[in-house]
């Protein structure tokens, strides 16, 4: 049966038509001022809203409303209230206030909050986000909030983006109005996450505790084929692959989320979908509710959903690009170099606060990608190296260059591409080429950060993102302000100029994947932050905590909190993965390890008992090899526990973190190594779980 899909989009939304619709219009107006202004909300309108709101849910099947907010796990919380409302005569009617909309009261003692309060300080407040639209999903209203303590620390990943949001509004506005366009009376960002995942038959999944429990394999011999042929990586979708993606967009259009590219990725059993970019807050909601639905219509399907940075070694994780952009009220992509961008001032303006705020705060943004699973991604040549640097290729490059040398630019020649066949179009090529390796890229009319893992909150990046670059703009602002406006011209470039000369060592147009690179970033003075734990000691830099602390995005308690919940939250993965290896190595993987000795001794038995002086070679060469690995194995695995324990007892979470990455973890990789020997020598059939190749080759 064919579906309307402009009728399905959004059906499940209360979105502006429903709004426009249900409100009263001295209601609707005033709402639409708080979204559009972040002017006050009156409680009349958030109690008419609040009617509106409940009439349309209930007439949509909802019987529940919850306060759906982001706490510093990482995934997203809510708590259910029915609509109900006894009438005191034994009946009930549907009920909901303004207050209720408005404000929430969730017990915050059990969200992590990195020592910010004590426990029995247990009071939290969620406070709904216009901004953002509610929905339906199963028979519940969602109301997206932020979550902050009794005592207003915020203990959200919302909160703070709201707030840098609204720093960058503020500074790139001002910039404008310096730079005489007055017109513009608001900027903010637009992000369209590039969301990359695994898809893995279920009954495979469930018998793999390393899967359940970390979320990746901790162990496994590689398949005889990997991506090596680059046959996936745009592949025609199989069946049911095709199918889950269908249903996919489906439940993800109904939620008002703008699906819309879909492929094979370069991983075999590997696929990556990518919405239309919307106002940076909505992505974000919108990216979480993406990956919620990935796990959940998998299911439907028969399969998992997984999210982690790499479930699979020896062949590609799986990362997030983030599409960043500035937009104006007035609908002006202030990162559109339009058709001359050497003399589209305003665009060089916006460009180089970006390149300014990335090489000032690149400690950050590395910071904001960390944790231990995209720990196994940078730098390991499927993604970018945790150095963070940009490429603006050729064309800005030039642009620059002519800036910096007081030369006149006269813009490269734009060819047209010739394919040789006539029958085909004729279009003009872009000015550059594409580079996959550089983890800040300037891809037209956006940057794309391409440093995210896959399976974290995209609302960090954006933060730092929003925050440094209102700070490069806040400085630039400073330089520009008082200047008269026919000297603004000479101001403007002398400004560009010295922020090329003291920023371009940031720029880097290269190969990022190359040992050279490594080098020439040292001697550039660039950070290279390689684990989480070495990023992490930085966020509380004193740059760092005076960034925020000036653009009200975080207090210095937040910071230092946020901080610790970082730490704690990368050594608990860590330990996590040692007991579930434990787990696996005794109870799963050395008994089969044992069985097969014993199989093969039994054969040997007999082989000798039935022709006496019949050579046992293989067997006793196996015999042994199979022995001594897993001697080594059971010896490992006592050293990673010891080391886990050592780990822990270390005095700061910093510490402790360091341990894990230093001594556990390479642990731990030192003993896989043996494991998977081991595994490659044991026939599958004794094994109790899946392997690699059934793993990823089974769909
Ligand atoms: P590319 O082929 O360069 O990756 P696409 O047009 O396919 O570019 O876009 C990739 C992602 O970037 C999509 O999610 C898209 O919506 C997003 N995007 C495009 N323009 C912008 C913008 N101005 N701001 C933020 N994201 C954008
Ligand atoms: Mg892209």
């Amino acid at each position: 049966m064919a579906t309307n899909i402009p009728e399905l989009f959004g059906s499940s939304v209360f979105n502006d038509k429903i709004m426009r619709a249900k409100l009263p219009k001295d209601i609707y107006k005033a709402l639409r001022k708080t979204i559009e202004n972040g002017t006050h909300l009156e409680l009349d309108v958030a109690n008419a809203v609040a009617v509106a709101m409940k009439e349309w849910a209930v007439e949509n099947g909802a019987t529940h409303y919850t306060h759906w907010f982001q706490p510093m796990t990482g995934y997203t919380a809510e708590k259910h209230d029915s609509f109900i409302s006894p009438t005191g005569d034994g009946q009930i009617i549907m009920d909901f206030s303004g207050k209720e909309l408005v404000k929430g009261e969730p017990d915050a003692s059990s969200f992590p909050s990195g020592g910010l309060r004590a426990t029995f300080e247990a009071r939290g407040y969620t406070a709904w986000d216009p901004t953002s639209p509610a929905f339906i999903k199963d028979h519940t209203l969602y109301i997206p909030t932020a979550f902050c303590s009794y005592s207003g620390e915020v203990l959200d990943k919302k909160t703070p983006l709201l707030r840098s949001m609204e720093t960058l509004n503020r500074e790139a506005t001002h910039m404008l109005h310096l730079l005489g366009n007055t017109d513009v009376t608001g900027v903010s960002t637009t992000v369209g996450p590039e969301q990359e995942y695994f898809i893995v038959e279920r009954d495979l999944y469930k018998k793999r505790k390393d899967l359940v429990f970390c979320g990746r394999t901790l162990f496994g011999a590689a398949a005889p084929k990997g991506q090596e042929m680059e046959d996936h990586y745009f592949g025609a979708l199989k069946p049911r692959i095709a199918d889950f993606m269908h249903d996919l967009d489906k439940e993800l259009w109904k939620l008002g989320i703008p699906a819309k590219t879909k492929h094979n990725e370069v991983a075999p059993a590997q696929h990556e979908l990518a919405p239309i970019f919307e106002t940076t807050n909505v992505a974000v909601d919108h990216n979480q509710l993406t990956m919620e639905m990935m796990r959940k219509v998998a299911r439907k399907h028969g399969f998992v959903c997984l999210l982690h940075e790499k479930p699979f070694e020896g062949i590609n994780g799986s990362g997030k690009h983030n599409n960043w952009s500035l937009i104006t009220n007035t609908g002006v992509n202030l990162l559109d170099p339009g058709k001359t961008p050497g003399e589209n001032t305003q665009f060089l303006v916006f460009l180089m606060a970006v390149i300014k705020a990335v090489d000032d705060y690149a400690d950050l943004l590395r910071i904001s990608v960390a944790g231990a699973g995209n720990d196994h991604r940078l730098g390991a040549n499927e993604a970018p190296p945790a150095i963070v640097s940009i490429f603006v290729g050729d064309e800005l490059q030039a642009v620059m260059d002519s800036i910096e040398n007081d030369t006149f630019f006269t813009g490269l020649h734009r060819e047209q591409l010739e394919t040789g066949a006539h029958v085909l179009p004729h279009f003009t090529k872009d000015t550059t080429d594409r580079n996959r390796t550089s983890p800040f890229a300037f891809t037209g009319n956006k940057f794309e950060f391409r440093m995210l893992g896959s399976s974290a909150s995209v609302s960090t990046p954006n933060i730092v993102l929003n925050t440094a670059v209102a700070e490069s703009l806040r400085q630039f602002s400073q330089k520009l302000e008082g200047v008269a406006p026919e000297e603004m011209g000479d101001a403007v470039h002398a400004l560009l100029k010295e922020t090329i000369i003291a920023h371009k060592r940031v720029i880097f147009n290269g190969n990022g994947y190359t040992d050279e690179w490594v080098k020439e970033a040292k001697k550039r003075g660039l950070y290279n932050l390689v684990s989480t734990p070495d990023a992490l000691e930085h966020f509380t830099d004193d740059k760092n905590v005076e960034l925020f602390v000036r653009h009200g995005v975080f207090t210095k308690e937040e910071i230092f909190s946020r901080d610790e919940i970082l730490l704690e939250n990368y050594s608990k993965s860590i330990h996590i993965e040692v007991k579930t290896l434990d787990d696996m190595l005794k109870k799963d993987f050395l008994p089969a390890v044992s069985a097969y000795v014993e199989q093969i001794s039994d054969t040997a038995v007999k082989k000798k008992t039935l022709v006496p002086g019949l050579p046992l070679t293989y067997e006793t060469s196996l015999i042994t090899k199979l022995s001594s690995l897993q001697a080594e194995i059971a010896s490992g695995l006592e050293q990673l526990l010891a080391d886990a324990d050592a780990a822990d007892a270390k005095e700061s979470a910093l510490l402790t973190a360091k341990a894990y990455h230093e001594v556990v973890l390479a642990h731990m990789e030192a003993l896989r190594v043996k494991i998977d020997e081991a595994e490659s020598l044991v026939p599958d059939a004794l094994l109790p779980y899946p392997t690699y190749d059934q793993l990823l080759f089974s769909i």
